[in-house]
């Protein structure tokens, strides 16, 4: 393997110090201190103050949780942004490219689009796994950063092991790893390999099982030089004070988390199990998730149809082999019932 961080870091990256904010030169330890070196209102109403930017209270609570160093660790305004700190740091606009696998997540075409990157989209093959030659013969010595979902979205399974390895073992630039929905699934997520691999990186987010997407807060683990890289680069404040504050309240309450994704899953079985009996369905793809692809006979007339009933669900035919698929997001079993009810009087 020949991973050499130093060389796939843009050059004027390399170049940059970390912006040192106010709040990052002297963080309150309890003691009692004046502060009067950030222009802030002094009147306490719970925000004057700028938000820690390095976010050392909940990073503990989630180092602990994720079993991974703090220093393995960084924050994002949802991990759209740590997706979007990554190609801002590794790729060179015109120059470098990344390669993607679709039908994935649409939001790395989008960054690639705006930060100026090709992207090299190489389809899953039919079972929606990589295909790892031909991705290691579309890559030159450009190809900065490679994306992995998995569990991967809209097909919601997961991606196998040995691919995965033969893709870190032989891609030079990151392997970016989306864990989205890895606590939907019963895989083990890739952080316990950051040591074995110096070109991982892992985004997960608290949007999806953790049940906090309006607060909009992603993380990022990779090996300690690849969180020094993204750190130059992060906006001191971009993770606020009253996201961080309402995180930690809400992982405080870890046993309640469980029970939601334990009902989730429940209610995702049951909801397997209806959908395989709905005749205008053809197919059923298994879900490592909170959600579930099916196949079905016209997916434009059926998502109108359920629309009608009042149900907004996900198109997914515009993606590559997924012609005539629709995603369920999986909800209340309130919820769930109205979808099962809207199907069987569509049949
Ligand atoms: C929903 C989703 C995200 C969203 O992350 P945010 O933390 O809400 O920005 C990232 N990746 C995948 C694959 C998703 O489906």
């Amino acid at each position: 393997m020949n991973f050499n961080l130093n060389k796939i870091t843009r050059v004027n990256v390399k170049g940059l110090k970390p912006y040192s904010s106010a709040r990052d030169e002297y963080v309150a330890d309890g003691s009692p201190m004046v502060f009067l070196d950030a222009n802030e209102n002094p009147f306490e109403n719970g925000v004057n103050r700028y938000p820690d930017p390095q976010q050392r209270r909940l990073k503990s609570v989630l180092a602990d949780r994720k079993a991974v160093p703090v220093e393995n660790m960084l924050l994002g305004n949802g991990s759209d942004e740590v997706l979007d700190l990554i190609y801002r740091a590794f790729c060179e606009p015109k120059v470098d490219n990344v390669i993607t696998l679709p039908p994935t997540y649409g939001m790395y075409k989008v960054l690639a689009g705006i930060n100026d990157i090709e992207n090299r989209e190489i389809l899953l093959t039919k079972d929606f796994q990589p295909d790892v030659d031909k991705i290691l013969k579309q890559t030159d010595a450009n190809s900065k950063l490679l994306f992995l979902c998995s569990p991967n979205n809209p097909t919601g399974n997961s991606f196998s092991k040995e691919k995965i390895i033969g893709l870190l073992e032989n891609f030079s630039g990151l392997v970016v790893i989306d864990e989205a929905y890895i606590d939907f699934s019963t895989e083990q997520s890739w952080a316990k390999k950051l040591e074995e691999y110096p070109n991982l990186v892992i985004t997960q987010t608290l949007s999806k099982a953790y049940g906090l997407a309006g607060i909009r807060l992603g993380i990022c683990i990779a090996s300690h030089e690849i969180i020094s890289v993204l750190n130059k680069i992060k906006p001191p404040y971009n993770v606020n004070e009253v996201t961080q504050n309402h995180a930690l309240k809400r992982l405080q309450g870890i046993s309640r988390i469980r029970l939601e994704i334990t009902e989730i899953l429940n209610q995702k079985k049951l909801v397997m199990k209806v959908l395989k009996h709905v005749a205008f369905i053809e197919k059923v793809y298994p879900s490592d998730a909170n959600f579930i692809l099916v196949k079905v006979d016209n997916a434009d007339i059926r998502y109108e149809q359920l629309l009608q009933k009042g149900i907004v669900i996900r198109n997914r035919s515009n993606q590559p082999l997924c012609e005539n698929t629709l995603r369920f997001t999986i909800g209340t079993t309130e919820e769930n019932i109205k979808l099962v009810m809207a199907l069987k009087e569509i049949n």
